[in-house]
């Protein structure tokens, strides 16, 4: 099937980017921006590059969103369309007299008016954060207080459940607007019908002359180490963006897309929403949550081109085995990729395996705004490898000490590794345009994020000799044990090889003689059992694969904590293991 795949079809279209090296000799920031619209007098509105520009030419018909619901449930809305409904909700907060720079939040499944809310706000100036719905009231509240909320856009159900109670708490919260049925958000006292609203409103609007560098969108970091961070972004983000969708993710007009994310992640916006759009393309949205056949059905009958997701729905794909995908006609798949967090060989592979394609990791952050380093649909891919930075993206491999702390030279610089191969903290020389312009709230946390003219990720890599880097671990869960620095992803992707796990968490337990020694939390394949056998079998079966960085404790536990992106949360197998203080746990999932 692969090679009748690349021998024709779709995999015959070529690559946005056929040369690597020869776009990043060529590339500048300023090409990438001319090649967006902009508006009268310099300024950059990121809503009039996803929808404005594309809804008066060829492309004001094509299907700009197109939402699959429960039952079969399909909605679809035209650029024009989108262009219309936007104009309505920008001017429904100007009617409310919402200031530009106010922040507008959405409290919202994957559902039309989201979108619609998302790109209406930021037509009117104002800065848009999304939520994800499936947190708790207290996750909601700690985000609509850190991000001074002004107004919410909602459903009657979630705000009953979720808002209701904290409103009095919240007195800049001023707006909340609801969209459903109506006779519900009747009864709610201090709401009004979004919809009503709208209505009302008038269908064109004027796009507020945003200057490139006015916020636009306030994301909340997933809180894998700790509490989550609200990174602020600029309407100029659009500038990477656009580019990096077109050089990353293979995007040009016409394409179908469909990225798996929640807006409440900043993947879900940037990729979800702003990076298709700016191109043209038309962006599959699932209102609804994981489901293997469903997730295959959707790429079949939406025929999708280019298919952006996670390594944790890969894996669950994975251990349902590629039989199921060669049930369905997946043929229509130009590319695949994938971030968020490694991404094993294996699951590199499987792809080819299951879609005839293989599965392309990139990485970036929320911080990042955008996709910084990736592997390109025409670049030889290094499985296991995140690929080379962008165009225009300077990476580099920072020394550390022993504790962790950066190396600075006498002059102010960072150490950077020289050799291939060296392990170190991956820095980005600032000046991309989605970099984040803070953190709210917390401006000297922001500013220890850079040192000697460089962002500080905090995640550790290595970088071979042909510039590919390698993910080690997040600096906070490297294990440094007996002179040897581990990436507990490694143990675990190794433990994960055995048939009798579902899955895997491993953290650096303190020790008197190698500093820290690697324990990990396994969790068991249905119909599996603990015992002591099992304990040893896996300890050995660890050793063979891993040497000395494998584990030398095994606990089993009914299940490994994720945070609700799916990543583990080893710093709360780490509290559970030392006594400690669970920390913010607002982002854990809850059942899994
Ligand atoms: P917090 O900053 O609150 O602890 P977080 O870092 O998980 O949470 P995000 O900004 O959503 O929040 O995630 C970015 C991080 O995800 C990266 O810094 C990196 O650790 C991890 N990540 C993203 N993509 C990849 C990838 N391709 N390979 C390995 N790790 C990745
Ligand atoms: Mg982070």
């Amino acid at each position: 099937m692969s090679a009748s795949r690349a021998a024709g079809g779709r995999a015959a279209i070529p690559a946005n980017m056929p040369d690597y090296e020869r776009a990043c000799a060529r590339f500048s920031w300023e090409r990438a921006r001319a090649r967006l619209a902009g508006l009268p007098g310099g300024a950059l509105n990121i809503a009039h590059e996803a929808v404005d520009r594309h809804a008066e030419g060829p492309l004001a018909n094509v299907v700009a969103l197109r939402f699959l619901g429960r039952h079969g449930a399909v909605g679809e809305l035209t650029y024009a369309q989108l262009r219309a409904e936007t104009d309505r909700f920008a001017n429904v907060l100007r009617a409310l007299g919402v200031q530009r720079g106010e922040r507008v939040f959405a409290l919202a499944g994957r559902i039309p008016e989201l979108y619609v809310a998302a790109l209406g706000a930021l037509k009117h100036g104002a800065v848009f954060c999304p939520l994800f719905s499936a947190f708790g009231p207290e996750p909601i509240e700690q985000r609509l207080r850190i991000g001074d909320a002004r107004v919410l856009i909602s459903t009657p159900q979630l705000y009953r459940r979720k808002v209701a109670e904290l409103r009095p708490r919240l007195p800049g919260l001023r707006h909340v607007l609801l969209v459903g049925e109506a006779a519900q958000i009747d009864e709610i006292d201090g709401v009004e019908d979004c919809r009503e609203l709208m209505v009302a409103a008038g269908e064109r609007c004027q796009i507020a002359a945003t200057a490139p560098v006015d916020l636009a969108l306030l994301h909340f970091t997933s809180g894998t180490t700790g509490a989550p961070k609200g990174a602020l972004h600029v309407h100029e983000a659009v500038v990477a963006h656009r580019a990096t969708g077109e050089i990353a993710l293979d995007l040009r007009p016409g394409d179908v897309f469909w990225c798996t994310a929640d807006p409440g992640w900043v993947t879900g916006t940037s990729y979800g929403i702003v990076a298709p759009l700016t191109l043209g393309v038309t962006c599959v949205v699932d209102e609804l949550d994981f489901d293997a056949e469903r997730w295959y059905r959707i790429i079949q009958d939406q025929r999708v081109d280019v298919w952006y997701t996670a390594p944790t729905a890969l894996r669950m794909l994975m251990r349902l085995g590629a039989e199921v995908a060669h049930e369905y006609d997946l043929g229509s798949l130009r590319f695949i990729a994938s971030v968020g967090e490694p991404l094993s060989a294996e699951a590199v592979l499987w792809g080819r395996e299951a879609f005839g394609l293989p599965v392309h990791d990139n990485w970036w952050q929320t911080e990042t705004g955008g996709i910084m380093i990736a592997n390109y649909r025409a670049m030889p891919l290094r499985p296991g490898s995140m690929g080379r930075p962008l165009p225009g993206i300077q990476a580099a491999v920072a020394r550390r000490d022993r504790e962790g702390g950066h190396l600075l030279a006498a002059d102010g610089k960072l150490q950077l590794a020289q050799a291939a191969g060296e392990q170190g903290e991956l820095v980005l020389r600032p000046g991309w345009p989605s970099m984040f312009r803070g953190y709210v709230g917390q401006e000297q946390r922001y500013r220890s994020s850079f040192a000697g003219g460089w962002y500080l990720t905090g995640d550790l890599v290595r970088r071979d000799r042909d510039g590919y880097f390698w993910f080690v671990g997040r600096g906070d869960d490297v294990i440094k044990s007996a002179g040897h620095l581990i990436g507990p992803f490694e143990v675990e992707s190794a433990l994960l090889a055995h048939p009798a796990l579902a899955d895997a968490g491993v953290i650096g337990k303190p020790d008197p003689l190698a500093g820290e020694v690697v324990k990990a939390f396994v969790a068991l394949k249905p119909g599996m059992r603990p015992s002591e056998e099992l304990r040893d079998e896996l300890l050995g079966f660890a050793r063979m694969r891993l040497g000395a960085v494998a584990p030398r404790e095994i606990d089993f536990v009914d299940s490994v904590p994720h945070n609700r992106s799916g990543k583990i949360m080893r710093r709360l197998l780490r509290a559970r293991e030392l006594g400690l203080p669970e920390g913010d746990i607002s982002t854990l999932e809850a059942i899994r």
